[in-house]
């Protein structure tokens, strides 16, 4: 390889990481939480055992980095750079939310500053509302603001409020287990680290 080309194929690769994470929101949100929500809802309950079935959206995303470069070696340039793209992102993926926020892999470290803070609080807040439809921030390396979130927690406190509690705020007393889940909501906000 050329110097150029190593900078091209470079270049191509990180570029194919930073839309892997556009791909990923927009697979959750309408794919994972829509129709593939069969597949998706597993990663959403309680996990019995290792895996979930959640975990055939991996096998699936890592067939097509495999079939890029495996047409990219034959000749199609530049498909296997986007294939290790792909690729490297999966294995960023599996890092940050498969380890750092599900514990999938014994790691004990919880952020408490910064970039990995949001991204982990981030993915809380995702798992904070287990409903197919009512969901929020679908990314899983994009570190939203300190003030996006902050909304975000709002939105999700008021999403398990209920729909009578967000019309006729305090008209009646909340039922118990509405208070429960307020309570849990407002862990999220005055206890992010512990989620
Ligand atoms: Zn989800
Ligand atoms: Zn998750």
């Amino acid at each position: 390889m050329t110097l150029m080309q190593v900078f091209f194929a470079t270049a191509i690769v990180l570029l194919t990481v930073a839309a892997m994470e556009g791909v990923a929101w927009i697979s959750h949100k309408h794919l994972m939480h829509g129709v593939g929500w069969g597949w998706h809802a597993s990663h959403h309950a309680e996990r019995r055992g290792p895996f979930e079935k959640n975990d055939l959206y991996a096998i699936v995303f890592a067939g097509i980095a495999i079939a890029l470069i495996w047409f990219g070696t034959r000749g199609a340039w530049p498909l296997q750079w986007i294939g290790a793209g792909m690729t490297l992102y999966g294995l960023l993926y599996f890092v940050a939310h498969d380890g750092l926020v599900h514990r999938r892999w014994p790691l004990r470290w919880v952020p408490r500053h910064g970039y990995f803070k949001r991204l982990y609080q981030a993915h809380r807040l995702h798992h904070a509302i287990e409903d197919k439809d009512q969901g929020v921030l679908f990314g899983f390396l994009w570190a939203p603001s300190e003030a996006r979130l902050a909304e975000e927690i709002r939105r999700v406190r008021a999403v398990r409020r209920g729909p009578a509690d967000q019309s006729a705020r305090s008209a009646q007393p909340a039922q118990p287990a509405q208070a429960a889940h307020a309570a849990q909501a407002a862990d999220i906000a005055d206890q992010p680290g512990r989620l």
